[in-house]
């Protein structure tokens, strides 16, 4: 039975209303109760559900998604332990992600199912809000059972936890903040300290806080670098699939951009590929190559508090990083940090000064900037492709979202950059609907197009093979340091004696595209205007710390630049390259003791010094030139010939057998030729 968005909520009000009036009643006979928390997210197997971390800040949690394209997923599954014997209700957090669009059915709709039994209420269909749904009433037996999450649709149902009671009357916490504390308790959290306090913690594993990160340690300094997703790359990872634009290692510093370089995918261009082109592990393998002592890579955690110094408010003392996975938090101490998240998620915690949106044009004097603020940005893209199957395909008729038609539809195979949206939206607090309304656009155009297209045998044998689970963003709130940066420093080219990485993109501005606006509310649609910029521009240092935090490095999306300068500054290469300045900037500071800033009043000149030689990101199995002699036993190790540096590191015994065995080879050494 199809049940539409309306029709399905008038009939679960009264349920609700049922059950409320039967737990009051309940609950005044209530014994000593029992209740077991299930984080969705830490589920054994998690099936084909992918973890969503992008709206943690904003409800509480990762949680998993059902992310099938329209093909229901594998169950997710778990084992947990019962306490007691006896009936338990069983809540599941989650919501109706379609409802925002008030047609059709709820799209994302799943079951829990018990030892085996499914539990009767379909999930999913709760409402618009993040909230609890009673999935049923099981009787179990205390000791394990094993817990499935089972997706009905393939269209990203999505469940945040499960909460199992003994207590009928009982409905676990919905308002966030209490939530949190609730969820705590309930998982029996508690916040663990590493043990390190670092030289330089970064938040955000995009190209700019990779970048950053592999500088400081190439550099000496001592680094932790903290990534919400499994993958590092952000938007040039496979999970998003941008590639990289822009030049590295220009003037005025041409070895400024070897870690962008080294770390870079070798293919890739304006379209999106599939997801090997975009070499995740060439990120991480990178660090391998670093001395283990030196860095941590804290990844699938997201920061989600600072402290501050309790002697001066304008420091951080520490990151508090909870791990989407098993809910973990972690405090990670240093001296200096760096907001590479691109939604500046740790200067707004520390209350700096943000922008966000388009400024007027009086206030840069920028001839691209409209002559009112406003608060639209660059959207955010979901990313997709079809890919030709040898036979027909077919694809479901929704009835939920935008509803399509013959004028409406777009005849297209992919969506690129131009699928972009929210651009009226808040890109950081509003991420989740933002991602849900591009998606969404996705599979009611693909539905329209399979389904009742005209054109439709066109499309026969085309098949939806990738849909981004995670939005890609482009703009969001950019932090305010000592410098600007304007449209017109980089087409005048004003000199700044702090100039670093050059910008080589255009200025290069998105709108929502008036042809889409025109056919629906709310855009999905982009178009682009570029101006070429006389020559490449270098960012002046003063861009990459915040002006209101002492000891905090920008890098990447939000960085200290207007909404027209921020057209240009923003791709890979050159973020990614910005990024390098940050981490010699850092090391810079632990050398010298000082801030971000005194590197500019005081200290600029060594940080000149290091952007001219660069990072060396050496090629792996090579050797430095240099006399020196040494062997090499694979059971002993390389040994140098001088007994005070081979003795460091073997045994006596193992001496013993490398004083027998070099007797043996009988090889002429340097200093026996010179005697001759
Ligand atoms: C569709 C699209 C097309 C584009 N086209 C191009 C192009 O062709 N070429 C080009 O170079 N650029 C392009 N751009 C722009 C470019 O992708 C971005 O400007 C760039 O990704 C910014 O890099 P970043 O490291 O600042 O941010 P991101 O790539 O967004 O990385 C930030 C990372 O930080 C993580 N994070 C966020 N908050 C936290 C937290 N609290 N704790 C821990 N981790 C956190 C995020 O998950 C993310 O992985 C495009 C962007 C989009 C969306």
């Amino acid at each position: 039975m199809t049940i539409l968005h309306e029709e399905y909520y008038m009939k679960r009000s009264l349920v609700i209303l049922l059950s409320f009036i039967c737990g009051a009643v309940l609950d005044m006979t209530s014994a000593v109760e029992e209740s077991v928390w299930l984080e969705a997210e830490g589920f054994a197997q998690l099936g084909g559900w992918e973890i969503d971390q992008q709206s943690m800040g904003q409800m509480g949690s990762a949680y998993i998604m059902a992310h099938g394209m329209g093909i229901p997923v594998h169950d997710a599954q778990t084992v947990c332990n019962i306490p007691k014997s006896g009936e338990w209700t069983v809540w599941v957090r989650t919501r109706d992600w379609t409802a925002p669009w008030k047609r059709g059915t709820p799209a994302g709709r799943f079951n829990v199912i018990i030892n085996g039994k499914t539990l009767p209420e379909v999930l999913g269909t709760n409402g618009n809000t993040w909230n609890w749904q009673k999935a049923g009433v099981i009787t179990l037996e205390k000791g394990d059972i094993s817990v499935a999450l089972h997706d009905l649709t393939g269209f990203n149902g999505r469940c945040d936890a499960i909460y199992l009671t003994t207590d009928p009357a009982f409905k676990p916490e919905s308002d966030t903040t209490k939530l949190a504390e609730f969820r705590k308790q309930a998982l029996g959290l508690k916040r663990v300290d590493d043990p390190v306090v670092y030289d330089l913690a970064i938040a955000g594993g995009g190209m700019a806080g990779t970048c950053a990160a592999v500088a400081a340690i190439r550099t000496g300094s001592k680094v932790v670098l903290i990534q919400d997703r499994g993958v590092l790359g952000g938007c040039n990872s496979s999970e998003v699939r941008v590639g990289l634009g822009g030049f590295a290692q220009t003037e005025p510093f041409p070895n400024v951009g070897k870690v962008v370089t080294a770390i870079g995918p070798i293919m890739g261009g304006g379209g999106t590929y599939s997801g090997e082109w975009y070499e995740d592990s060439r990120k991480a393998n990178v660090f391998q190559r670093s001395p283990k002592n030196q860095y941590k890579l804290a990844l699938n955690e997201r920061v989600f508090e600072v402290e501050k110094d309790p002697d001066d408010s304008k420091k951080i003392t520490a990151f508090i990083a909870r791990n989407a996975r098993t809910g973990v938090e972690t405090r990670y101490r240093a001296r200096l940090f760096a907001d590479c998240t691109g939604d500046a998620v740790i200067a707004r915690m520390m209350g700096a000064e943000v922008m966000y949106g388009r400024e007027p044009r009086a206030k840069f004097n920028e001839s691209l900037a409209p002559e009112k603020a406003d608060k639209q940005v660059m959207g955010m893209s979901v990313l997709w492709y079809a890919k030709k199957a040898t036979q027909a395909t077919s694809f479901p008729d929704i009835d939920w979202g935008l509803q399509f038609t013959e004028e409406t539809v777009y005849y297209i195979r992919n969506g690129d950059w131009e699928w972009e949206t929210g651009q009226y939206r808040d890109q950081a607090e509003e991420a989740e609907y933002i991602r849900d309304y591009g998606m969404m656009a996705i599979y009611a155009n693909w539905s329209f197009l399979k389904n009742h297209s005209k054109r439709k045998n066109e499309w026969a044998l085309d098949k939806l093979d990738w849909v981004s689970p995670i939005g890609g963003k482009r703009e969001s709130y950019r932090v305010v340091g000592d410098l600007i940066l304007t449209q017109n420093d980089i087409e005048k080219g004003v000199p700044y004696p702090d100039g670093t990485v050059a910008i080589t993109w255009d200025l290069d501005h998105h709108f929502p595209d008036p042809e889409n606006l025109k056919k629906f509310k709310e855009p999905f649609r982009s178009c682009a205007y570029h101006r070429g910029i006389a020559k490449p521009y270098p960012v002046p240092y003063r861009c990459l710390y915040a002006r209101d935090v002492k000891n905090l490095f920008l890098g990447g999306r939000d960085i200290s630049v207007s909404h027209s300068a921020f057209s240009a500054v923003r791709v890979m290469r050159t973020l990614g390259s910005l990024g390098e300045v940050v981490g010699m900037a850092a090391t810079v500071c632990v050398k010298e003791n000082v801030y971000p800033r005194d590197v500019y009043a005081t200290h600029f000149d060594k940080l000149k010094a290091l952007m001219e030689k660069g990072v060396d990101v050496k090629p792996y199995h090579a050797y430095d030139s240099g006399v020196r002699e040494s062997y090499h036993f694979k059971d002993l190790g390389f040994l140098s010939i001088k007994d005070e540096e081979r003795k460091k590191k073997i045994s006596s015994e193992a001496e013993k057998q490398y004083q027998e065995r070099i007797k043996e080879l009988n090889v002429q050494h340097i200093d026996m030729e010179k005697k001759q």
